[in-house]
């Protein structure tokens, strides 16, 4: 983000964790990095969950097909390996597509602070949520709070196709390598997973 962007983000709302982003695994809040199993819940501790969710209404019926919580040092490590050119793509792509500046100005100026309205369309497509077969859904915390910022946001599948192909192959090696590392999957949807477009934020 560039620094005009960033400026929009300095004020941080705190909020109890909905349950949209408790663990389906344990149905309560991460306790634990998924990649270095570091305490999650303590204040001044900062992390980022993201979902991944594929619904099936003719059914009436979704999976998640992941979920994870990475701690602010894994994320980091992370994101160092991925190459320059693609955290470049990334963030141009972030500035153009979602608009942070607008997006702050929509929800965050107006007190908007439901859930729904921060993850009810995807932040690229504006796609609502209900129209989706498959979405992401991600947001920063911090202890046993929610950070309202740029996030909490939803990227549809549309999107997310989007930003892999801005991808080097190098990064979406890392990123897949990644995906090795997260501990916790149910093994059913192990392939699923392997499957699934992966975009760290
Ligand atoms: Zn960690």
């Amino acid at each position: 983000m560039n620094n005009e962007n960033e400026e929009e983000f300095i004020e941080i709302r705190l909020t109890d964790i909905p349950k949209e982003f408790y663990s389906e695994a344990t149905g309560k809040p991460f306790a634990n990095c998924s990649v270095c199993e570091k305490h999650l819940l303590t204040a001044g501790t900062r992390y980022m969950v993201e979902k991944a969710v594929k619904r099936y209404p003719k059914y009436k019926h979704q999976d998640v097909i992941f979920e994870y919580a990475i701690c602010e040092e894994c994320q980091i490590q992370m994101h160092e390996k991925l190459s320059t050119e693609s955290k470049q793509r990334m963030m141009e792509f972030m500035n153009q597509r979602v608009k942070p500046g607008a997006r702050s100005n929509k929800f965050y100026h107006e007190e908007r602070f439901e859930l729904t309205d921060w993850i009810g369309n995807c932040a690229v497509t504006q796609q609502p949520l209900a129209e989706l077969t498959e979405y992401q859904i991600m947001a920063p915390f911090d202890g046993n709070k929610m950070a309202y910022t740029v996030f909490p946001m939803m990227l549809s599948v549309q999107a997310l196709d989007e930003m892999v192909e801005l991808l080097s192959t190098k990064s979406l090696e890392v990123l897949n390598g990644f995906k090795d590392d997260i501990t916790g999957m149910p093994p059913d949807l192990h392939e699923l997973f392997k499957e699934s477009r992966f975009v760290v934020m």
